[in-house]
């Protein structure tokens, strides 16, 4: 086809636009660092290869024939510690199973091909595995060390990088930046703690090892894609993509060791793409905020939903996945779809110009370092425009051989209606012909219970299916689908404020409690449902229904425990907000004592808990009733004026762990103090959060907490009470 527009990409190794020139004339070759095939990809990983995908298929109707490689990190790389330590549990749960690695990899590589086919990812030419691939990183290791590049240590190679002088020309960084507070271990075996592994030793029991001149063992981090592009591409490549989190130090080592080894450059454009976030934070396992495809699935969203959404972002900006923006993208990919299918025949010599002018402005856009968001505004165009339909569904066409959402082929599937509710229905119709709407609603409103909506048609009622996608669209996705009430003027005296990510019954039971004692006071209860299992959120709609003071939210994930609370804050309308955790049980009244504790001015937060602390590093649990430090979040009473004053909470705690003490330390550094009230009648049950949380999940989501907390505040013992005094 035309190769009209020339192709621009932003080559992160230049840090500008450049025209592309491929290597060799008439293949254009693609590197893409793949998976990790030890569990499912999630839909952040999905993003980068959806703007390889895009890149591929834009140079293929370019009329390049291209060539793609998509690597795939098998459990061959599995370290043996991260076994040992059951850092993996689906790993870990599988071998004890009996499965062999090849088995675990083998089931994850499928799901990843089965994943990239619903997106509509075309699948790479080649996919090698690592592990068939070890002689050829054995060999390449061997040039490295023949070349002086590599240094043999007690059966380890390492990369000298102090020997190639280019080290850190794509990243413009020569080692990673220490996280404050954390102790990265020296390795006493490299020369210089830049230098990084070729080759390790096999440890004592390590069962996946191969053979190589320096003993048993495995390969490195980075030469699995050194050697498989070389392999498979050719010294010099064209493109290479991969994350933003790739580029340091996976690509910075592979193009020290192609560089080192083959003598000249590695790759031509580097493209790297930008995270997929939730809640603001980049979208990763150990985060524990990821979205699998078969997650979108079962809330009723078709893949390529998020194909679309993809689509409205640069590939080079961080976007912010919510399930709204994805039932946004779904309604709009839809509705792109119906505007198709409805529009008529006649074609037009006026329609062809204008068509031509169309295409020319949807390639140019793409050919501009794949500009998807200028792209699919053009379809847009053609799709609202008063083109003829031929003429449209051929551009259309034309355009979603690179967009790839099945634009024209896709037909809506007309699904078959249940008796019940055809029967509903027609009940329905009888109704209004004698004009008894009340009961005609009734039935709509049942109707549309049972997932249909009940249109007012001439002939009848006519019904049309909601989709379960639709239902998500209800919910928050963020505490910022809250309006903030901050500045309205108080409307009752107490906000009760609960947030509860599991845990039907508890929460119930700490509801409940407050509810039968604040019965004499001006109060509403605000109760947000934190991504709460299934059926939770309808005993809340229940109780909500029959109590006019309870106001409740559903979030469509757990929001962390920050943002969770940011809910209640932002909707409370008391002059007064009571904050309880679900383990919390209220045997009397806490209400009259906390107002009284909090008619003192100074008085910022007051509570049943408190810790104190000499160095902000340990805290220890106050015993009696006084000034303390903080206080704890289980039960926290402050006026609504101090949230005006020292804002909402830090949403980057999504455990709850340290987010009571930062909160606490803030209204500190405003000049309040701090009190508990050890006779506030409340009972403390097993806290659920902590309990559910398996053990070394809560140590790296604590210590996490911890070094933020301590960036923080770590410095700021002048707050201490002790220290004040
Ligand atoms: P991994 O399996 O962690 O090696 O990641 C596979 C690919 O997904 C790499 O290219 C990563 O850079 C990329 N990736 C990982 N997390 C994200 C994210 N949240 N958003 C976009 N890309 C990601
Ligand atoms: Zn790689």
């Amino acid at each position: 086809m035309q190769r009209a527009t020339p192709i621009r990409v932003f080559n992160t190794l230049t840090r500008r636009k450049e025209d592309f020139v491929p290597v060799e004339a008439g293949l254009v070759k693609i590197y893409t660092c793949g998976p990790t095939v030890y569990r499912y990809a999630h839909i952040g990983n999905l993003r980068s290869y959806l703007m390889a995908d895009w890149l591929r298929r834009l140079l293929e109707a370019q009329g390049y024939s291209v060539k793609h490689v998509k690597n795939i990190t098998d459990v061959g790389h599995m370290r043996q510690d991260m076994l040992e330590r059951g850092e993996d549990k689906v790993i870990s749960a599988a071998l004890a199973e009996g499965k062999t690695p090849e088995q675990i990899a083998a089931h994850y590589t499928e799901a990843f091909m089965a994943d990239e086919s619903k997106l509509n990812i075309l699948p790479a030419h080649e996919f090698p595995h690592a592990t068939t691939n070890v002689p050829e990183m054995v060999d390449l290791t061997k040039m490295l060390v023949d070349r002086g590049y590599g240094y043999v240590v007690d059966g380890n190679v390492y990369f000298e990088v102090g020997r190639f002088s280019e080290y850190g020309k794509l990243s413009r960084q020569q080692s990673a930046g220490l996280e404050a507070g954390a102790r990265v271990e020296a390795d006493p075996l490299k020369r210089d703690q830049r230098d990084f592994a070729l080759w390790k030793a096999a440890e004592e029991g390590r069962m996946l090892k191969w053979p190589s001149p320096w003993g048993d063992g495995f390969p490195g981090w980075h030469i699995e894609c050194s050697a498989m592009a070389a392999k498979y591409l050719g010294p010099e490549i064209d493109f290479h993509t991969g994350g933003v989190d790739n580029i340091f130090p996976h690509h910075e080592d592979e193009i020290a060791q192609s560089e080192a080894a083959f003598g000249r450059r590695h790759v031509r454009y580097w493209m790297h793409g930008q995270h997929l976030l939730v809640d603001g934070l980049k979208m990763a396992k150990s985060t524990g905020n990821t979205y699998e495809v078969s997650d979108l699935e079962k809330r009723g969203f078709e893949p390529l939903a998020f194909r679309y959404l993809c689509a409205t972002a640069s590939y080079r900006a961080r976007l912010n996945f919510t399930l709204k923006s994805l039932c946004a993208a779904q309604k709009a990919l839809l509705r792109l779809r119906e505007k198709l299918s409805h529009s008529d025949q006649r074609a037009s010599k006026e329609g062809e110009k204008e068509g031509d002018r169309l295409r020319e402005e949807f390639w140019g856009a793409l050919a501009d370092d794949l500009s998807l968001p200028k792209a699919l505004a053009v379809a847009w165009r053609v799709a609202r425009s008063g083109l003829p339909g031929t003429v449209k569904r051929e551009l259309l066409m034309d355009f979603d051989r690179v967009l790839g959402l099945d634009l024209v082929t896709r037909m809506p599937s007309a699904s078959a209606i249940p008796t019940e509710v055809e029967a509903l229905a027609r009940e329905r119709d009888e109704f209004r012909r004698r004009n008894a709407y009340p009961e005609a609603d009734a039935i709509r409103e049942r109707i549309q219970a049972m997932g249909y909506e009940a249109r007012d048609a001439k002939r009848g009622t006519a019904l049309v299916p909601i989709p379960a996608w639709a239902r998500t669209d209800a919910a928050i996705s963020s505490s910022g689908d809250v309006d903030s009430l901050l500045n309205e003027p108080d409307a009752v005296d107490f906000t009760i404020g609960i947030v509860a990510r599991r845990g039907c019954d508890e929460l119930e039971r700490s509801l409940m409690s407050a509810r039968q004692w604040a019965g004499g006071i001006s109060a509403e209860f605000v109760v947000v449902d934190n991504g709460l299992e299934d059926g939770c959120g309808g005993r809340l709609d229940e109780l909500a229904a029959s109590d006019e003071r309870l106001h409740v939210f559903h979030a469509d994930h757990f929001l962390g425990s920050a943002a969770g609370l940011n809910v209640v804050l932002k909707q409370a309308r008391g002059r007064h907000i009571v904050t309880l955790d679900t383990s919390v049980e209220v045997k009397g009244d806490i209400f009259t004592p906390s107002r009284k504790l909090l008619e003192d001015s100074r008085v910022g937060i007051a509570g049943r808990w408190g810790v104190t602390s000499g160095d902000l590093r340990s805290f220890e649990e106050a015993e009696e009733s006084g000034d303390v430090d903080a206080v704890e979040g289980y039960l926290m009473a402050f006026r609504r004026d101090l949230v005006k004053e020292i804002g909402l909470l830090d949403e980057k705690y999504r455990f709850y762990r340290h987010l009571d003490l930062d909160f606490s330390l803030a209204a500190r550094t405003a000049g309040y103090r701090l009190v508990t009230d050890t006779g506030l009648p409340v009972a403390r049950h097993e806290h659920l959060e902590w309990a559910a949380t398996p053990e070394e999940e809560r140590d790296r989501l604590s210590k996490r907490n911890f070094y933020r907390f301590l960036r923080k505040w770590g410095e700021r013992s002048d707050l201490l009470v002790a220290q004040a005094r």
